[in-house]
């Protein structure tokens, strides 16, 4: 966890600063989104008079989900931020809330394993960007292809 206590920082001093979180601890992880490495924060922060700012890079490793044929996969997150914060009546900043905003503002309603995945066959559940199966011909899914051909023939 990173917190800075302002009475460390000398005003108007830019010092690199760096730690990580814990992403159990935060509360960033969804049923389709789990973390596999720690959050980490690498900047810089200065105390000016009346603020506090601390900017610099996180970056972190998630496993996702895909929403249609629940397939893993696991990607790297690297996002920079620039915060600044109030220093009136404080004597101590602590990161947690903007690193939790940024990682959730980052998920997706739906993560896809690629644009047109095809999904899991709803009779068999086989995984049908890498199967065929024999399912298919008889659900209900084939009928908007039989549609569509149909005109043809008029013209
Ligand atoms: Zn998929
Ligand atoms: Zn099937």
């Amino acid at each position: 966890m990173l917190k800075f206590t302002l009475s460390e920082f000398k005003e108007g001093v830019r010092v690199p600063v760096a730690g990580e979180y814990d992403p159990k601890q935060i509360e960033v992880e969804f049923p389709d989104l789990h973390y596999v490495a720690p959050v980490r924060l690498e900047g810089f922060a200065e105390k000016t008079a009346g603020t506090f700012r601390f900017e610099g890079t996180l970056t972190t490793r998630a496993r996702k989900t895909c929403g249609r044929c629940l397939k893993e996969m696991e990607s790297g997150f690297s996002e920079d931020f620039d915060w600044i914060y109030e220093t009136e009546n404080r004597e101590t900043i602590d990161p947690a809330d903007n690193v939790r905003e940024l990682l959730i503002i980052d998920h997706e309603l739906a993560y896809l394993c690629q644009e047109n995945c095809k999904g899991l066959c709803p009779v068999c559940g086989k995984n049908l960007n890498e199967n065929t199966c024999k399912c298919r011909q008889s659900s209900y899914h084939s009928f908007p292809v039989i549609k569509k051909l149909k005109p043809k023939k008029e013209s």
